[in-house]
């Protein structure tokens, strides 16, 4: 009797993005066995996936590791349901020749939107003023400093997918728009409205900032003490690419000493952050709980690549979205 194909979802979150019911009926149509489940650390990660022909996973947990990879059997495919993709050993997965991918596009343009809500709320403090009413107090210098985007200059870092969208989106507000993108030349940049720079330009010159590059050893603490140093004291700084991208300690320093104006997170260093974290005492910071990519649509678009992925590999058939050529 030979072994049913089987495709493996080891991790995922339950609150946003649990698999839609027809997933297992779609794939045992064409013959593949579909098993999701929550194994949360590598132990039982790899009790689930060791024989599996398609790993995937949908939470950002760093379950597949150099030693779980190399104990993977039959693995033909890893997929990282998401985007970012910092979360896999995937040099260890090259070294033992696993394709990796990743479903790059399921949620940009809801990323966009947050990104947005997040600079409209730096703005004019919508998060605070709520919180300030639903605390007994009616003061309308909440809504101080209001500002105005327009006219403002925007830094951009990174303009993949998802800076695109951002800079789609502003266009309206007649900003400038700075780009510090190492991969992209001048003209690709101007094409999206944006003015190639060095990241301290970028710094130097902003009034707002937002991050969308990836969570790579380059980018790991790109703004840290000597980054804030730079910036405008009452620079905004948008995040919602990876909570590393940012040194948490070196906010909270430049925070205190006054020396950038707010922040709005949707991403942390921690997830969930900690009880005792001192961004908690600061009013200028929005954060979200990592829901920038939170639509419906997103999750249908999640998944439906999923099974396509999935689909492909049953079907010798090359998945698009491979990471390691
Ligand atoms: P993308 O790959 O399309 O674009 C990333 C861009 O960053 C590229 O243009 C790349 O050249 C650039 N880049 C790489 N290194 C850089 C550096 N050192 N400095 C500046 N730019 C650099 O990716 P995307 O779809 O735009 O997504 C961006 C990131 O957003 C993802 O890597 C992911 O971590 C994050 N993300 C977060 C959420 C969320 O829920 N908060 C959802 C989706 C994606």
């Amino acid at each position: 009797m030979t072994t049913p194909f089987k495709a493996v979802l080891i991790d995922y979150d339950e609150e946003l993005f649990t698999p839609p019911a027809w997933i297992g009926g779609e794939l045992a149509r064409s013959g593949v066995e579909w098993l999701e489940g929550q194994h949360r650390t590598p132990e039982l990660a790899l009790a689930v996936a060791r024989e599996a022909d398609v790993v995937l996973v949908q939470s950002v947990r760093p379950l597949l590791t150099r030693s779980v990879i190399a104990q993977l059997e039959r693995c033909r495919c890893i997929v990282r349901l998401g985007v970012g993709y910092d979360s896999v050993d995937v040099a260890a997965a090259t070294a033992h020749q696993i394709p990796v991918c990743n479903v790059p596009a399921y949620c940009t343009d809801d990323v966009a939107d947050h990104t947005i809500a997040l600079l409209m709320d730096s703005l004019r403090h919508l998060a605070r003023q709520d919180r300030w009413i639903r605390d007994g107090r009616w003061d309308r210098r909440a809504a101080r400093p209001t500002r105005l985007l327009q006219g403002g200059t925007l830094g951009l870092i990174g303009l993949g997918r998802i800076g695109r969208a951002v800079a789609r989106r502003v266009r309206g507000f007649e900003l400038t728009l700075l780009v510090s993108d190492p991969y992209l030349d001048a003209e690709t940049i101007a094409q999206f409205g944006g003015q190639k720079v060095e990241l301290d330009e970028l710094l130097q010159r902003s009034d707002f900032i937002s991050a969308h590059c990836p969570l790579t050893d380059e980018t790991y603490h790109l703004l840290s003490h000597r980054e804030f140093e730079q910036m405008k004291e009452t620079v905004f700084i948008v995040n919602t690419s990876r909570g590393p991208v940012i040194d948490e300690a070196a906010l909270v320093a430049a925070l205190r000493r006054g020396q950038v104006g707010g922040a709005g997170l949707d991403v942390l260093e921690q997830e969930p952050l900690p009880p005792d974290s001192p961004l908690r005492e600061f009013e200028q910071v929005t954060i979200t709980p990592h829901v920038s990519a939170c639509a419906p649509e997103s999750q249908e678009n999640l998944y439906r690549t999923a099974c396509e992925i999935v689909l492909d590999v049953y079907n010798n058939r090359r998945p698009p979205g491979i990471i390691n050529q």
